[in-house]
């Protein structure tokens, strides 16, 4: 199948059903639930693009099985102009959805394709592995498959190392194997876009955070999202059913993020791609580089959404008349070299992009997970310079009902402003809100917090990949120079 329109992907999630729980009861179809079917139409959405004769074909490449349009996200990159290709589409994806769908399928995507492109990494387990990572690449690609994933197992507490501290009845593991399948049981978080995807991929983190007892939870499987004994329990829904005007981000952009319980669930061998090897597990991402992959769709979210928070700054300013004083300044050139940064890191990771082991063309890694850990510090403070440019006009904001009841000239005549109209001004502002302080925008930063590791997590990924010793020796050089003199 080339690659799906909206329909086509809604249909695939009205007839697989799978168990989701929300609110404290099951959801029988997703793209019909008040809570959830924003988010699901937003997918749609980008599958439809792939199909928007504006586009001209951008969005997808030539499968190279049947030569059918697939979708662009899903190539493996062997060429610059593949990365800059595949980032084009990333970034239409995301500015589709302002940056606020961090898991839109192309997240997945990348992975996949960086894992396909290095899938000989797999056959160190088995060689089976190999094959069975590459035929699920390719049925991922073939049928526009969307995807959730988790990664990260419940700890009941935290060691000071930062390996994980895993225990048998709470984190997943493997805990029968026959011909045909392993069973797995435990628990896993958090899968963002987990009601709303067609299969959960099931691995580990970036960092290396398994030590040798933990083979038992070593595993690399993914598997539909309808298979028996697997439930989804998530969170409040923080779609408020309310209309675009009065919640726009909300209302459309709710990815939900889910616990995944795994109750004794049977994973044919076919989708097993790693089993009991810590080392290999710890290694995935970075010697697959499918960090960095992933990273680049992460960088383009990024710049999406530094360019709406900017964006809506700047409206703000020119709305409430404060764009000239000099704390405003200040703070709008804040957002512009945040943007520049996240921009400039994404450019330079393509321009120095350089072929790994496997053949496939990677992002500079540096420069792209630069991005990640830039994002956990600047997107909470993007959004605190939302709250010191808006003040209390974020509370200013009557609802769409109000501007058709009794107080509605009211609210024309005392919210317009010397620049814009009060509907106008109620409509941005009501953006800004769910940007910067709806339960949807707390979400988001928390999001960009976490989502890629707890903090030290991040610092010691990028320590890992800095070139330490190339300053130092500079630094020991200079400190040479010194000692010549005397
Ligand atoms: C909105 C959102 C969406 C997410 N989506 C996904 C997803 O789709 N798929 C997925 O797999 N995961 C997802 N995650 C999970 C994410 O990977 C984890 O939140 C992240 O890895 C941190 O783990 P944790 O939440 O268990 O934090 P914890 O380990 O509980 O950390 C909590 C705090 O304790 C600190 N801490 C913990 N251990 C140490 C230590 N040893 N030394 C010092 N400080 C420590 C941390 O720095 C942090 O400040 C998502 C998270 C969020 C918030």
């Amino acid at each position: 199948m080339p690659a799906r329109t909206g329909k086509q992907y809604l249909n695939g999630l009205r007839e697989q059903e799978r168990e989701v729980w929300l609110g404290g009861e099951r959801v029988r179809d997703v793209t019909a639930h008040r809570g959830l079917q924003g988010g699901a139409r937003a997918i749609a959405a980008l599958y439809d693009m792939q199909h928007d004769p504006k586009l001209a074909g951008r969005m997808t490449y030539a499968s190279p099985k049947t030569g059918e349009p697939v979708g662009l996200s899903f190539i493996v990159p062997r060429t610059r102009e593949d990365l800059e290709r595949r980032r084009d589409v990333m970034l239409a994806w995301a500015r589709a959805t302002c940056g606020m769908m961090g898991r839109s399928p192309d997240f997945m995507n990348v992975t996949f394709a960086a894992w396909a492109g290095a899938a000989d990494y797999f056959a160190r387990g088995r060689r089976e592995f190999a094959d069975n990572l590459l035929r699920y690449y390719e049925y991922l690609r073939e049928n526009d498959i969307c995807l959730t994933h988790s990664l990260i197992n419940l700890q009941r507490s935290r060691t000071v190392s930062g390996v994980f501290n895993l225990q048998e009845g709470t984190a997943l593991q493997v805990v029968r194997e026959t011909d045909a399948v392993i069973v797995v049981r435990g628990a896993r978080i958090l899968a963002t876009l987990g009601p709303l995807a067609d299969e959960i991929a099931v691995y580990s983190p970036r960092m290396a955070r398994h030590t040798e007892t933990h083979s038992p939870f070593a595993v690399n499987f993914a598997i539909p999202c309808a298979t028996r004994g697997l439930r989804f329990l998530c969170r409040d829904s923080f779609d408020p059913g309310r209309s675009h005007f009065d919640a726009p981000l909300a209302s459309r952009f709710e990815e939900m993020d889910c616990i995944v319980f795994f109750d004794d669930v049977l994973v044919p061998w076919e989708r097993v791609f790693l089993l009991g090897d810590v080392d290999l597990l710890n290694g995935t991402a970075t010697h697959t580089h499918s960090s960095a992959h992933s990273a680049h769709q992460g960088a383009a979210k990024n710049l999406a959404k530094c360019e709406l928070v900017l964006g809506v700054a700047l409206l703000m300013t020119e709305a409430l008349g404060n764009a000239h004083l000099p704390h405003a300044e200040e703070r709008i050139g804040e957002l512009m070299l945040t943007a520049q940064l996240t921009r400039a890191c994404m450019r330079a990771a393509e321009a120095d992009a350089r072929l790994d082991e496997w053949g496939v063309m990677c992002p500079d890694p540096l420069a792209v997970e630069s991005t990640r850990n830039l994002f956990m510090t600047a997107y909470p403070r993007m959004v605190e310079i939302l709250h010191l440019l808006g003040s209390s006009s974020f509370l200013l904001t009557p609802s769409e009902a109000d501007f058709k009841g009794p107080l509605a000239d009211h609210i024309a005549q005392y919210l317009a402003t010397d620049t814009m109209a009060a509907r106008d001004r109620v409509k941005l502002f009501r953006l800004a809100w769910d940007i910067a302080g709806s339960a949807f925008g707390s979400r988001q930063v928390l999001y960009e917090r976490f989502f890629a590791s707890d903090p030290l997590t991040r610092a010691r990924a990028l320590a890992a990949i800095y070139p330490k010793r190339e300053v130092m020796d500079r630094v020991l050089d200079f400190l040479a120079r010194d000692d010549d003199n005397a």
